[in-house]
């Protein structure tokens, strides 16, 4: 259950990684030695030469530096693993100063000689070149970025620290069991999860009314983050607020708009789960901490690594039977981290390892079945990884953030329907589901209301309307009343929950909580297709993830059939909800 990180270096000896990473520097200084301020002359084939030349000092790279940050990631408190990090912390950062200029002038070039993008000998890199393209008219000059960097730095930037430093330096006071204590924001969230009600209200109350205390700080920070992000669209010619991340996401706005479209259409499909589940909990009304409440007289179920194991990688042969290879190979080799250690960095990622076609996976098991789902989740990102580095070059592997969790999410709802298929009980069977539709409402639901309150706090701040905390509060309320009608029973403190979400308060990283709706509906649209195509679905997905970042969604909707612009892919997406909501609701009738 923990990591072998020997492959990934000739040596693990410190002062040998200590050479490498001085030898990597010195390869990127030679890089700026060889092609600063020459690049914007370049024709086609020196193009190639000098992208290939990029790939080949990224894959040198990437072993000894992955190896430097995973070591600390699995303990922090070991004293050679911190100097180590450190090393490789400078090293990163010295080599990205080095090679910032190559992407730079490479966007000069083919803003000059835009032809380029569509010449044969260029074809590998067609679609990353058309991004960069893409990108091209919105860079201001050097000095006007310089002056944006500085700008940012003590303006949106400490807005930002500063909402985070609130959230990790409050603590809570609660009562549980009779005793009164004082947790961090991180512990106390946890509670909105237990199964006692009166402390996930407690602790919803606690938190949130501390939120509305501060209301000034929060209102002073949304009103400059999104005034900010509307001067920045001017000056970058960002013909909306909403263009920065279309760019990003490597979509369009008619995309988007259908996308939306089809979550408002289907809102009462959220809605009649919310009764259902409020059926189940025997309660009149859901309130807002019921939403994610597990259910009652739920079994108690514990798994050991060999069950998992066993698990997921059945899941994935039901699929696949070379998916499954790929997941058995991470365990086998011992690519998974998954043993809890004190010093252990937090949460669950996967990490791609191109040059050894292979990734390496972070969590921490102890057994329950949120987090066998863990590890389905990131050994999918693992096979996607795999599946494009064994077939496409470095630069062609950066995902954009709405596909990037096709197949991890793919991977759960094969691990659900496993978990299904054997469950011996109706509660067995109805945990699973409920933990997909929670999932899914909340990603799909919750977050669109997200979508809506930006944009209505772009067109306030466009009127010259003053946002206090109040006024804010006023349109988070309205957009998540949008999603949820009258199913809800909310705490009045709620009104405050948009002070919490980091996301709206992230700067040069405007509206980036619609891709999460996208990648989930995505998915779920993909798997109804398989669910409908059966076998003959297989080579699609498997295509659909060798292809990296070659081609946009929409390319990507293309070459399965659809038209990811229109509500009806979209609607595929609510369809295979449809069917668990179908089978939730059949075992609560039984
Ligand atoms: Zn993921």
């Amino acid at each position: 259950m923990a990591w072998n990180l020997n492959p990934l270096v000739d040596s693990t000896d410190l002062e040998h990684l200590k050479t490498r990473m001085e030898q990597l520097i010195t390869e990127a200084e030679k890089l700026g030695k060889d092609y600063r301020g020459k690049i914007t002359s370049l024709d086609a084939k020196r193009l190639l030469k000098l992208l290939k030349r990029i790939e080949k000092n990224i894959l040198e790279r990437e072993s000894v530096l992955k190896y430097a940050r995973l070591k600390y990631s699995a303990n922090s408190l070991d004293p050679e693993a911190k100097q180590l990090s450190d090393l490789g912390r400078t090293a990163e950062m010295k080599i990205q100063q080095e090679t910032a200029f190559a992407m730079i002038e490479v966007t000069q070039l083919l803003t000059k000689n835009p032809e380029l993008v569509d010449n044969p000998t260029l074809a590998e890199y067609r679609h990353m070149l058309e991004v960069i393209l893409r990108r091209a008219p919105h860079i201001l000059t050097e000095d006007q970025e310089k002056l944006m960097i500085q700008k940012d730095r003590f303006g949106i930037d400490s807005f930002y620290r500063l909402q985070q430093d609130w959230l990790t330096t409050r603590t809570f006071k609660i009562k549980i069991d009779g005793k009164l204590k004082e947790m961090p924001y991180g512990e106390i969230t946890a509670l909105y999860e237990h199964p006692d009600r009166q402390l996930r209200k407690e602790s919803n109350r606690t938190v949130y009314s501390k939120l509305e205390e501060d209301e000034i700080l929060w209102a002073s920070a949304i009103r400059a983050l999104f005034g900010d992000h509307l001067e920045t669209c001017k000056l970058r010619k960002w013909p909306t607020p909403l263009t920065q991340s279309l760019i990003d996401n490597d979509v369009d706005e008619k995309t988007i708009k259908a996308l939306m479209d089809t979550v408002e259409n289907h809102v009462e499909l959220y809605r009649r789960y919310l009764r259902l589940k409020t059926r189940l909990m025997k309660l009149p009304k859901l309130a807002n901490y019921d939403i994610l409440a597990p259910l009652p007289d739920m079994p108690d179920r514990k798994f050991t690594w060999g069950q998992a194991r066993t698990l997921v990688i059945d899941s994935f042969k039901s699929f696949d039977p070379e998916f499954a290879d790929i997941v058995d190979h991470m365990f086998e080799k011992r690519r998974i981290d998954a043993q809890v250690r004190k010093g252990k960095s937090s949460g669950a990622w996967c990490a791609s390892w191109l040059s050894g076609n292979s990734a390496f996976i972070l969590l921490s098991f102890n057994g329950a079945i949120g987090e066998v789902f863990t590890l389905a989740h990131e050994n999918g990102h693992a096979v996607h990884s795999v599946l494009m580095s064994s077939k496409l070059s470095p630069l062609n592997t950066d995902i954009s953030f709405g596909v990037a969790e096709t197949a991890s999410i793919f991977g759960e709802l094969l691990l659900a329907e496993k978990l299904i298929a054997q469950a011996k009980t109706k509660e067995e069977k109805q945990e699973v589901l409920a933990k997909i539709l929670d999932e899914f409402g909340m990603t799909v639901f919750q977050v669109s209301a997200r979508f809506f309150f930006e944009t209505w706090l772009y067109e306030a701040t466009k009127r010259g309307e003053y946002l206090d905390g109040k006024t804010i509060s006023k349109y988070w309320t309205k957009a998540r009343d949008k999603m949820y009608g009258d199913t809800i029973e909310w705490l009045p403190e709620m009104d405050w929950e948009w002070t919490m979400k980091v996301h709206y308060y992230i700067p040069r990283f405007r509206y980036y909580n619609w891709p999460y709706v996208f990648g989930n509906l995505f998915v779920f649209a993909l798997y109804r297709l398989f669910k409908e195509q059966g076998a003959a679905f297989v080579p699609k997905l498997k295509a659909l993830l060798a292809s990296g970042s070659t081609k946009s969604p929409r390319e990507m909707g293309a070459e399965l059939g659809f038209d990811i612009t229109t509500p009806e892919f979209w609607a595929l997406g609510m369809k295979q909800a449809e069917e668990f909501l179908k089978e939730f609701k059949s075992l609560v009738e039984e």
